[in-house]
């Protein structure tokens, strides 16, 4: 049995109109932000699904499922400690985790550092075990025109 696991998580959001911005935990200066029936951060999504993923756990839609009233509007901070208590308690601690966020909507460059301490501070890890992304979609597919957040995570857990 292997000491180390990887997990890896993607998720997937619109972006609308009179919705706050809130990715990797805090919120961007943005006109548009990710609907969903929580708060829609799609970067604590696809960190929660990779966590619980290299885990060997359910996913976050089964966890925490949008048809439940518990979680409409929830805090996606709230779902991802959760996630890591499950995560500890199933004898895991995390190593690392490397996040790519694609979008023509908010620029991540100017938020990276303060998104790696807030990811890296729900994680219960320092900052330099967080590494953030983003990329532009060169003009390309129906995220291009500002339309979408896409977030792919990548973590590895040992053994604790
Ligand atoms: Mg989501």
């Amino acid at each position: 049995m292997s000491s180390h696991r990887v997990g890896t998580g993607f998720d997937l959001h619109r972006l609308v109109a009179g919705r706050p911005c809130i990715l990797g935990g805090i919120e961007l200066d943005h006109p548009t932000g990710p609907s969903g029936h929580s708060d829609g951060d799609a970067v604590l999504h696809a960190v929660t699904d990779a966590v619980l993923g290299a885990a060997g756990a359910d996913d976050i839609g089964t966890l925490f499922p949008d048809t439940d009233e518990r979680w409409k509007g929830a805090d996606s901070a709230a779902l991802l400690e959760q996630a890591m208590k499950l995560v500890r308690e199933a004898g895991f601690q995390l190593v690392n985790v490397d996040i790519v966020i694609a979008t023509e909507g908010p620029r991540i460059a100017p938020v990276r550092a303060k998104m790696r301490e807030r990811i890296a501070a729900l994680l219960g890890v320092t900052s330099g075990e967080v590494n953030v992304k983003g990329k532009t979609l060169e003009g390309l597919g129906a995220l291009a025109d500002g339309a979408g957040v896409a977030v792919q995570a990548v973590c590895l857990l040992e053994r604790s």
